[in-house]
């Protein structure tokens, strides 16, 4: 198996790359990832694992892999997560063995990742592609957030709470190469694609 530098110097040849998408929760990058993955023939999604529970409109394997807290810790001391990160309360981290593989095999590897994450992929992976989507303004995220119905009111609060220190580290930290606002969510894959494609 590659290791990560190693994976990076091919990201940095064209024959693959690693695409992190973050952004404050409510700001599309669901749905941008999902339209990422049917307009790009060459893409493919990193399913990550979480200690969080099961959300609706969720399958297990496709969206996450759901597991326990003590195999999550088990794994992340094994070494098996490129990255990893405690997120309102859960873990959350991109197993590394996929996505070194799909890099080796030339795919574009497409993961959802918080901000947290992002600053770790920049420091291994610093050929990787790291953009970081914006809300077109906290109305606009409010409002995504409540339409989802699908957390509660106090989870809601909390990840709302969390979108402008997630803002500022991404600013701050220099870690992500491009920002994007979605506010026209076909607009937005558009310029993604352009980013990935020239990257
Ligand atoms: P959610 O619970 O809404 O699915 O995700 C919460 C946050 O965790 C989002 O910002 C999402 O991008 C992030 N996330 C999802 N998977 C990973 C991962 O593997 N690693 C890290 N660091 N964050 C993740």
């Amino acid at each position: 198996m590659l290791s990560s530098s190693q994976s990076d110097q091919k990201a940095a040849t064209g024959q693959g790359n690693l695409v992190v998408i973050s952004g404050p929760s409510g700001t599309g990058k669901t749905s941008i990832c999902n339209l990422l993955l049917e307009r790009l023939p060459n893409a493919v999604w990193s399913v990550s694992a979480t200690t969080r529970p099961l959300r609706g409109g969720e399958a297990e394997g496709s969206s996450y892999e759901y597991i326990a807290p003590d195999d999550f810790e088990r794994r992340r001391a094994n070494g098996e997560f490129l990255e990893s990160a405690e997120y309102c309360g859960h873990w959350y981290g991109t197993p590394v063995a996929p996505v070194k593989r799909w890099i080796d095999d030339g795919k574009i590897v497409i993961t959802e990742i918080d901000v947290q994450g992002g600053v770790q992929i920049a420091k291994h992976m610093p050929n990787s592609c790291r953009i970081f989507v914006l809300p077109p303004d906290f109305e606009s995220l409010k409002a995504r957030l409540e339409g989802r119905k699908t957390e509660s009111a106090d989870i809601m609060a909390r990840r709302l709470q969390k979108a402008d220190g997630e803002i500022a580290i991404a600013r701050d930290s220099g870690c992500y190469q491009h920002f994007v606002t979605n506010d026209v969510l076909d607009d937005t894959v558009d310029e993604i694609i352009g980013i990935i494609t020239k990257s």
